[in-house]
């Protein structure tokens, strides 16, 4: 490729004995203009790119991403970089004035689009091959990103939807599969370890069944923990896209870039006994949690706590709930 003989930075040729240029992307690139012709050799399956430093920008260093720039003598950067150094009139590298800014390097963008990579989730069941350049993208909302399993001394790891097979053959958690996000559910928590699986657009997936796995659910973990006074339940989102560079990531929790989501949960009994009538709700916010860490610290969540005079003994604690 043109491209790594010519950057500065130490790849010379990021994309591995020349296999890249197979198909004709060579050829295209010098006229880039010009209609392009069906490549004889369509596809490379296995294609080594031992460094990506070439497929960065040299400015910013992320992926470059069509629309791509260069200046005359072929020096490329991103859009973003070259808008922001187009007035200063001068190639970043060579010095060669760029009057009017960089120029479209279509060439480039060939390379670029070109250039797929497995998911590193295809383990975890993800058989995404995303362009180089759009990979974190994939990446901060690849549904196979896995979760640990908040089971003491248990170390698997997997998907949400592995997760949940796993809840019911290892360990014979609870768990409640069948609501939608923004419906109000009946559920019975017992002392531990409850789940529920919901789905999180209306006609999404229940109504075909979704046997696939496929559609959005979101998979929560509702843990009730005898306290002093009363049983305590906290209320956490697994999911595996926990923004690391949040400020309290102690516990594995952030908001994260997906919207924030409220739990409305409502406990009341009236009856017999020394409580006649007892009502409580409280609505907050959902943490989220990869479970990298293990259970989330109890001081970042709220704690619904049902009176043990209120319960009287009787489990499992009974509430209505509603997540959205
Ligand atoms: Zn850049
Ligand atoms: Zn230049
Ligand atoms: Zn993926
Ligand atoms: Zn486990």
């Amino acid at each position: 490729m043109a491209g790594g003989r010519e950057r500065k930075r130490k790849s010379s040729g990021p994309l591995g004995g020349g296999g890249f240029g197979r198909g004709g992307v060579e050829k295209g690139a010098s006229s880039s203009m010009a209609p392009r012709r069906k490549s004889t050799a369509a596809a490379v399956p296995v294609l080594m790119v031992p460094d990506t430093d070439s497929l960065d920008c040299d400015i910013c260093y992320l992926p470059l991403k069509p629309p791509i720039f260069q200046c005359a003598v072929g020096h490329v950067v991103c859009s973003v970089c070259g808008d922001k150094l187009k007035d200063a009139g001068a190639c970043h590298v060579c010095g060669v004035a760029i009057a009017g800014g960089y120029r479209r390097c279509h060439a480039m963008e060939r390379v670029v689009e070109s250039v797929h990579a497995p998911c590193p989730h295809a383990p975890y069941g993800c058989d995404a091959v995303p362009a180089y350049h759009a990979r974190e993208d994939h990446l901060r909302a690849c549904p196979h990103a896995p979760c640990r399993c908040p089971g003491e001394s248990c170390g698997f790891i997997g998907s949400t939807t592995a997760l949940l097979g796993h809840f019911a053959a290892a360990h014979s958690w609870p768990c409640t599969t069948k609501g939608r996000v923004g419906e109000t559910l009946s559920i019975s928590l017992r002392d531990g370890f409850n789940f529920l699986l919901l789905a999180n657009h209306a006609g999404d997936g229940d109504r075909r069944g979704d046997t696939a796995g496929t559609a959005p659910r979101l998979l929560f973990l509702l843990n009730v923990a005898q306290e002093r006074l009363g049983r305590a339940i906290s209320v956490f989102c697994i999911h595996p896209h926990v923004d690391t560079t949040a400020d309290d990531t102690a516990g594995g929790v952030d908001e994260g870039p997906l919207p924030s989501m409220q739990c409305s949960l409502v406990f009341s009994r009236y009856g017999d006994g020394l409580c006649r009538c007892h009502y409580q709700t409280s609505d907050f916010e959902v943490g989220r949690t990869d479970l990298a860490n293990g259970l989330p610290s109890r001081h970042g969540c709220l704690q619904f706590v049902v009176p043990n005079t209120v319960l009287g003994g009787r489990t499992p604690v009974k509430a209505r709930i509603v997540i959205n």
